[in-house]
């Protein structure tokens, strides 16, 4: 099996280590990632500007193609250029950080994911919990099994998911709850800073957190200390809604 392996943090980022030698048992891994940490710039490309790339070494290692670009260019360039033949499967993270309920959409790690499933591969985003000591290698573990188990019931090509890894999972016994995505909104707030200049300037503080709900969702979930597999889908097409805005009437023009 052949993997292109990406991240959002970053080609020198710890959890990208630690996944590649996890993946290692599964196949071939080829890494394609950003130069520098692209965390929350969601689906963003390149478009307006070349893309660069270079090839990074450690020592004698090769660490593989650093991107000057977003984690969806990486994907895009990965396995149009870099890739020696079409991958099998994407695999975007190990990300610092949890990438949970509506931070799906701003995530860099879920959309390198989800332009592996725009080429019709199967694809996707692993995240632990942020720690600054963050046991990636154990994390990669988890998320290894977590990936054996669903190449196993053969996923359709193209089909995506993310996998949530929270602090607590690491040490003790490991319980898989497969969830939606929440929805709920929160981070709103933010904090208003004057610099040295008198001018105002705001700093999103990411709280308060999602309220809490019955519904068991990946935020929940993860709150009660399980790891959280979410098979997500790209469309955003409100499929309810194409009846009724059908059958009109329309006066156009
Ligand atoms: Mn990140």
């Amino acid at each position: 099996m052949r993997i292109l392996l990406t991240n959002d943090d970053g080609i020198f980022a710890p959890g990208l280590a630690a996944l590649e030698r996890a993946l290692k048992s599964l196949g071939d891994v080829s890494v394609v990632a950003p130069s520098t940490e692209q965390s929350g710039v969601g689906h963003a490309i390149t478009f307006l500007t070349p893309l660069t790339a270079k090839e990074v070494f450690d020592g004698d290692r090769r660490r593989g193609w650093a991107v000057d670009g977003s984690p969806a260019d990486a994907v895009k360039l990965g396995i149009t250029e870099f890739c020696p033949t079409r991958p099998d499967l994407v695999v975007s993270g190990i990300n610092a950080g949890l990438n949970a309920g509506i931070n799906v959409l701003y995530s860099g790690t879920v959309a390198a994911a989800i332009e592996g499933a725009f080429f019709g591969i199967t694809s996707l985003a692993v995240s632990l919990e942020w720690d600054e000591h963050a046991n990636f290698d154990r994390a990669a573990e988890i998320g290894l099994d977590v990936i054996r188990g669903l190449l196993a019931r053969r996923p359709a090509a193209g089909s995506l998911f993310n996998i949530n890894i929270p602090t607590r999972s690491l040490t003790g016994p490991v319980d898989l709850r497969v969830v939606p995505m929440s929805v709920a909104r929160y981070g709103e707030a933010f904090e208003r800073r004057v610099d040295p200049r008198g001018r105002a300037y705001y700093w999103a503080t990411n709280e308060p957190p999602p309220p809490p709900s019955p519904h068991e969702s990946d935020v929940t979930a993860l709150a009660a200390g399980k790891v959280t597999l979410t098979p997500l889908d790209y469309d955003l097409t409100h499929r309810g809604g194409l009846d009724d805005l059908a059958a009109g009437p329309w006066k156009i023009g």
